[in-house]
């Protein structure tokens, strides 16, 4: 009956047009690791884990994501330059086009689900032409088990063509790539890049849309944990601020890096089935567990391998943005299934290059309100030609560019289900301490680590605090293992007029922003921003 799968299920993709290919099924992470070696597509590293490179993209390209404008659609979504609308015709048209570019290939395929909590689960066909990419939905989604396969029905299909590139002028995208999300036909389809985490973020989105509007539930960009005493703790920030390296806490379960959702009934629960970590800089001392998780199985991207087949982690010669993708079980310590209680915690995560927000700071509901909407972090020199200054970044709700529905939807209901729970709310600046980029430094791990640990275990509870004069914010005066000057910025700066400056240049910057917003939020909302 095993076999079930591999012969019945080798089946034609000729229900999805996609003619005369060799279809390889549901293979072994292990299959797919040798055939991308074999193909030249990748290569094994001296950890056993495997290497390849992701072509002309190494990161998502925003501005190439479209979702069908129909009658599902039309009116739920916030148009606008995150949600770009595109035409259902040109779609048909663009499916057509992608499904005869694949046709006669050598095709892989893989039934999986996201949200580990069954309620909820979503059954997904991703049908790749490349075997690595293939191997990264394996990492990345759930793995339904050889009986769950038997009787498996897909809703959601992913269409992935890295190879195939799109004319702009005939086939309607902006450019040769283009990641395009149909709801009513439950699509995603993404060509003319390679990169794997238009994949995991395509479902994202779609699972951003369907969770609040069919089954009133939350979805969240945040990673999540629990204790040993059951209570669960998230992190919400937008990319590089430490959902991946903070959860990652050997004392605690980790529930998922990245993606969940918050439901009716108070549950938390991941959607995926693995991890997509950073890897610049990457040490074995800070983030073992990360590390560990880079053995057979493992798929690495974009990264710099010596003679020796050993990783250079330092190496950011193809991008900053390094990655590796690993099935939840690389980590130790984890949940089983995915799923937490009501959470305890909730921390935002912030990279602030102004050096200006206090390290870790205790929010009001109002604060934690406008905070979520605001959804800051700080882009730094390095990462775009002609950056030298620090450039804040709003992101709503910490992840606008996976936010199908207007951003105030999503932030009611979480105002509303942190009030229900009691949660305590965290703000934590895991960027600049001592001065901006350049002058100051980044925060310690080891400090935003002990941080994270005082406030889960209740200690920070009965310590005293200081009312940040600009941001309104609580900083606490002493925690465990962190020197007290670190903890408000001010104490960091050399120059304290300096600060003062920069303080109210950020504050400006967050009013500024906010005011797209104000016409939706509640007073108490709009006390909680900074004051200028
Ligand atoms: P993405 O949404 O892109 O997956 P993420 O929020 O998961 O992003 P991480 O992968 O955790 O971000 O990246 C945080 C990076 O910042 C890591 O490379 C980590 O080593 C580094 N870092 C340096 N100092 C700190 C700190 N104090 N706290 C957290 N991360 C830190
Ligand atoms: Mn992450």
């Amino acid at each position: 009956m095993v076999e079930n799968n591999k012969t019945t299920k080798m089946f034609s993709l000729e229900n999805y047009g996609i003619k005369d290919t060799k279809t390889h099924y549901q293979l072994s992470s292990e299959e797919l690791h040798k055939i991308t070696v074999e193909k030249g597509q990748g290569v094994e590293v001296s950890s056993g884990a495997l290497a390849v490179n992701t072509g002309e993209f190494t990161g998502r390209s925003p501005k190439d994501r479209f979702i069908v404008k129909d009658e599902v659609t039309k009116d739920e979504i916030w148009w606008g330059d995150v949600n770009i609308p595109f035409d259902p015709e040109k779609f048909d048209q663009l499916y057509d086009k992608v499904t005869e570019y694949l046709s006669g290939k050598d095709i892989y395929v893989r039934d999986a689900y996201a949200c580990a909590d069954e309620e909820y689960q979503l059954n997904i066909r991703v049908i790749n032409e490349y075997p690595w990419s293939n191997m990264f939905a394996h990492n990345m989604f759930l793995r339904p088990t050889e009986e769950e396969l038997k009787d498996f029905t897909p809703e959601w299909t992913v269409v992935n063509a890295p190879g195939f590139m799109a004319d702009p002028e005939v086939d309607g995208t902006r450019q040769h790539n283009f990641a395009i999300l149909n709801f009513s036909k439950k699509i995603a389809l993404i060509g003319g890049t390679g990169y794997t985490g238009e994949i995991k973020k395509g479902i994202f989105s779609a699972l951003n849309f369907i969770l609040p509007v069919f089954k009133d539930t939350l979805s969240m960009h945040c990673s999540a944990n629990v204790g040993d005493d059951g209570d669960t703790a998230i992190f919400f920030g937008l990319s590089g601020t430490g959902k991946t390296t903070l959860s990652a806490d050997p004392e605690r379960k980790l529930i998922g890096d990245d993606e969940h959702g918050w439901t009716k009934d108070n549950k938390v629960f991941n959607f995926e089935g693995g991890c997509y970590a950073k890897v610049i800089n990457l040490s074995k001392e800070n983030e073992p567990d990360i590390f560990n998780a880079i053995k057979p199985g493992a798929i690495l991207e974009n990264v710099i391998i010596d003679d020796k087949g050993d990783v250079d982690f330092e190496d950011v010669s193809i991008t900053q943005n390094t990655r590796v993708s690993y099935p939840i079980y690389h980590i130790n310590n984890i949940q089983q299934p995915s799923v937490g209680e009501n959470p305890k915690n909730i921390f935002f995560l912030t990279a602030d290059a102004f050096g200006v927000l206090p390290p870790i700071s205790k929010l009001t509901p109002g604060q934690a309100a406008y905070h979520f909407i605001s959804g800051y972090t700080a882009k730094v020199a390095g990462t775009e030609a002609g950056i030298t200054e620090p450039v804040p970044s709003f992101s709503a709700c910490f992840g606008a560019p996976f936010m199908p529905l207007h951003p105030t939807r999503y932030a009611e209901m979480l105002s509303k289900k942190m009030q229900d729970a009691g949660v305590n709310v965290w703000l934590v600046n895991t960027g600049w301490t001592g001065g901006p980029y350049g002058v100051g430094s980044r925060m310690k791990l080891k400090y935003t680590r002990e941080m994270i640990s005082s406030a889960l275990e209740g200690k920070l509870d009965k310590v005293d605090y200081v009312t940040h004069p600009i941001f309104g914010l609580e900083m606490p005066k002493v925690c465990l293992n962190v020197p007290s000057e670190v903890l408000n910025p001010r104490e960091t700066w050399k120059d304290k007029e300096a600060y003062d400056v920069k303080a109210n240049e950020l504050a400006l910057f967050f009013k500024n922003n906010f005011k797209m917003f104000e016409d939706n939020a509640s007073e108490e909302i709009l006390k909680g921003g900074p004051i200028v």
